[in-house]
């Protein structure tokens, strides 16, 4: 199995000439099995790029299948440009938590209303079949395990541990720490006003998620944030790399990768991020990569001690 990013960004896309080596595009990563298959994580306007070139690989119209974290603007906004969608007989398979819109189709059509798009979801050759995902039940799709994991996130959000070809990595993204409660409303108190029941729920949100990644070979992390941002913006759903660090040591993973890059760090900040927290990893025993456009990894098989 192997991953490419198309697009590492978090909040909204940052093309120019400070995001040239990292990549302005927001959420969305190709996954591919050694068979050939693939699967989709995060519409986000990195997806643009991928429908172009799965578009020209195609000998015939496909059938694409696409997990989403949430449907935040900056992990489905891709979706409308994905050109596959514009060729009969093309199927495209969206699975999602359901959250803020009673059925995940609304969220989708509501996207592509007049109002916003040229083109409504009807009117689109391809054909759209919606998935409601829950957090710790599986669901195979071709050679793919796919396990979602509840996230904590306003109005909430769920990772995906994906197995495939005797390998697994995990997308974890978006994700606060586990100290105040996002998912169920978006502004809640701080750690120092939580009841008991909070405490309780987060914590076993936090085991939940170090039990799904347990012998996971590379886990890609939401961290938006350095921890002087972080200070400042709790509330906002994302984590530090010192938070992914201490779940993915929690969970014995053997990589990291540090994606969703906020939109205000440019490359050069990025290259000290990837460095300081290369040796910061390192120390801990984790190896630690920061996603770039373009980049693709082979994954691992799990590592000995954690099978
Ligand atoms: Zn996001
Ligand atoms: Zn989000």
């Amino acid at each position: 199995m192997q991953i490419t990013f198309w697009g590492v960004r978090g909040s909204y896309p940052v093309p120019g000439a400070a995001t040239v080596r990292y990549g302005g595009q927001t959420s969305c990563v190709e996954v591919r099995s050694a068979s050939g298959e693939c699967l989709i994580v995060d519409a986000g306007t990195g997806m643009r790029a991928l429908g172009n070139k799965l578009l020209r690989e195609a000998t015939a119209p496909q059938n694409h299948h696409v997990l989403l974290s949430h449907v935040h603007w900056d992990h489905i906004q891709g979706l409308p440009f994905f050109s596959p969608a514009y060729i009969a007989g093309t199927k495209i398979s969206i699975y999602a938590l359901l959250t803020a819109a009673d059925e995940l189709q609304q969220v989708i059509g509501g996207i592509t209303r007049q109002e916003f798009f040229p083109m409504s979801l009807e009117a689109v050759p391809a054909t759209f079949d919606f998935h409601e995902v829950a957090p710790g039940v599986g669901i195979d799709i071709g050679p793919f395990q796919v396990m979602p994991i509840a996230l904590n996130h306003p109005f909430g959000s769920v990772g995906y541990r994906i197995d495939c070809d005797g390998s697994s990595w995990a997308y974890v993204s978006d994700t606060a720490p586990f100290d105040r409660v996002l998912h169920k409303q978006h502004f809640l108190p701080g750690p120092e006003e939580l009841s008991e029941d909070d405490k309780t729920s987060l914590g076993d949100m936090r085991d939940a998620l170090i039990r799904g990644l347990k012998g996971v070979d590379t886990v890609i992390y939401d961290t938006h944030f350095l921890p002087e941002e972080y200070e400042r913006f709790p509330h906002y759903g994302h984590s530090t790399p010192d938070q992914a660090l201490d779940v993915c040591e929690a969970a014995h993973c053997r990589r990291l990768v540090l994606y969703h890059h906020a939109p205000s760090h440019t490359d050069d900040q990025m290259d000290k991020v990837a460095a300081d927290y290369l040796e910061l990893g390192a120390k801990r025993g984790i190896e630690v990569l920061t996603s770039f456009e373009g980049m693709t990894l082979p994954i691992g098989p799990a590592p000995a001690e954690a099978s």
